[in-house]
């Protein structure tokens, strides 16, 4: 299959050929086609599958082929949960329609709106906004939505998990109830599908990948390494393996600015990316990272959801996150268009637990090896076991705690991405699509 096939026009065939696509990955090949036939879509896919272009190409034409000479109303909306991904999602935008008559423009907070609301004022054709911004600058009559006749809700599990439920449902009240809708989700828990039901008319379903699979390309390694020595094992992985482009996961923010602090003091170029940074330094460290200026990138899960960093090496989950879908989601961020990568998982004492968690979701049972010379010593085990005790008290500190209060929104996300939804589908599949080969500057 070609992207030609596809039915796509040629001002955007060439800009794809630019971008240096030969082949339409599997989830391009499937809603290309559909979209393109104005219907309405709901699909299964994470990042990595080159879903952006899977929307965006479509969209792009059917604007085109039906643009008003005269004015440029917002016609395409595409809403991200984060400020990275509606950035990287823009980006898409601008490069894949260089040939063709479409602006488009992107806003999101953290950053002064005057600008935004001058773009906005000279007209655009598609608009990528997070829901807060929108709404904002839809408060100040900053932007119409009254012709946007297509919405496109871009990881939509994320978007509910952070909250941004009643935000959606706000802005679709000011769309015009006939349009296209296009609702992209890596997982599908009961809020999803309550959301999608809403949302969607007769949707034709599409499905990149199985759910909860891992890249097929991506090899895990898991070892046992206690936690007082995490950071000495990563600092000798990194140098001695001269890797210069690794990014590294912590359960908290905390966590993530002390292990970039013990990072930079080890001689090793580091930057952390969370929701406690100014949206400036968010950008810069991504910047950084991507141009291979600094060599890690420590993350927390909800900053690094969605970012699409190319031909991404190495990552290493220096803590393992407690949310087993988590674990798909980081490890997703190598092995990224067909090209391999390496996810190696750091395990305390105290995790354990957690990579049981994480078996279970895949349905694959992940070794897990012992290092010589990262021995747990006594003071280790004793350490992990006063640990355990006070996350054991926490626990059920807070199960007292949850009898006489109503559930908050991270506790409903847990419970629901804990629930598996399709467990057969959860074996790797094979793909045969292949996207851009590493580059040699990347070890
Ligand atoms: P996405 O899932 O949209 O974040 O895309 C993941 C990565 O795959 C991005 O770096 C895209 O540039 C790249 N990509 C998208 N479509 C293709 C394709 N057909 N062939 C090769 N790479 C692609």
């Amino acid at each position: 299959m070609t992207f030609k096939e596809l039915g796509l026009s040629a001002p955007l065939l060439k800009a794809v050929e630019e971008k240096g696509y030969t082949t339409p990955s599997p989830i391009q090949e499937k809603a290309i086609p559909i979209i393109l036939e104005g219907k309405d879509v709901l699909a299964s896919a994470q990042t990595g599958t080159g879903k952006t272009a899977g929307f965006t190409l479509p969209i792009l034409q059917i604007i085109a082929e039906t643009k008003n000479p005269k004015y440029r109303p917002i016609r395409a909306l595409v809403l991200t949960p984060t400020r990275e991904l509606a950035a990287q999602v823009y980006e898409n935008v601008r490069e894949y329609s260089k040939y063709v008559n479409i602006k488009s423009t992107v806003i999101f907070g953290g950053v002064k709106p005057k600008a935004q609301i001058a773009t906005l004022r000279n007209g655009v054709d598609v608009l990528v906004a997070t829901p807060g911004r929108l709404l904002d600058l839809h408060n100040q009559k900053a932007l119409s939505l009254n012709r946007t006749d297509i919405l496109i809700l871009d990881e939509a599990d994320r978007m509910l998990d952070m909250g941004f439920l009643r935000d959606i449902k706000k802005v679709i009240s000011f769309l015009p109830s006939k349009r296209q809708n296009l609702l992209f989700s890596a997982t599908f828990s009961k809020e999803i599908k309550q959301l999608a039901q809403g949302i969607l008319r007769n949707p034709v379903m599409v499905e990149a990948a199985p759910e909860n699979s891992t890249a097929e390309m991506v090899v895990q390694k898991v070892y046992r390494v206690p936690k007082s020595k995490k950071a000495s094992f990563v600092t000798q992985l990194i140098s001695e393996g001269n890797w210069n482009q690794v990014l590294m996961f912590t359960r908290t923010k905390h966590g993530a600015n002390n292990l970039t602090k013990k990072l930079i003091k080890k001689g090793i170029s580091a930057a952390a990316i969370h929701g406690n940074k100014s949206q400036g330094a968010r950008t810069k460290a991504l910047r950084e990272f991507k141009q291979n200026e600094i060599r890690v990138l420590v993350a927390t899960d909800i900053a690094a959801r969605g970012l699409d960093i190319p031909l991404l090496p190495h990552v290493i989950n220096y803590e393992l996150p407690n949310v087993p879908e988590d674990y798909v989601h980081r490890i997703g961020r190598t092995g990224r268009a067909g090209a391999s990568g390496e996810a190696i998982s750091l395990v305390a004492n105290e995790e354990v637990e957690y990579v049981r968690g994480i078996e279970k979701l895949l349905k694959q049972k992940l070794q897990i090896e012992e290092l010589e010379g990262f021995d747990f010593s006594e003071d280790d085990m004793q350490e992990s076991s006063t640990q355990k005790q006070h996350q054991q008290r926490s626990q059920r500190k807070k199960q007292g705690e949850r009898k006489s209060f109503s559930r908050n929104s991270s506790e409903k996300r847990n419970s629901s991405d804990n629930k598996s939804q399709h467990p057969q589908k959860n074996k790797p599949k094979k793909s045969r699509w292949r996207g851009n080969k590493p580059k040699d500057s990347r070890k």
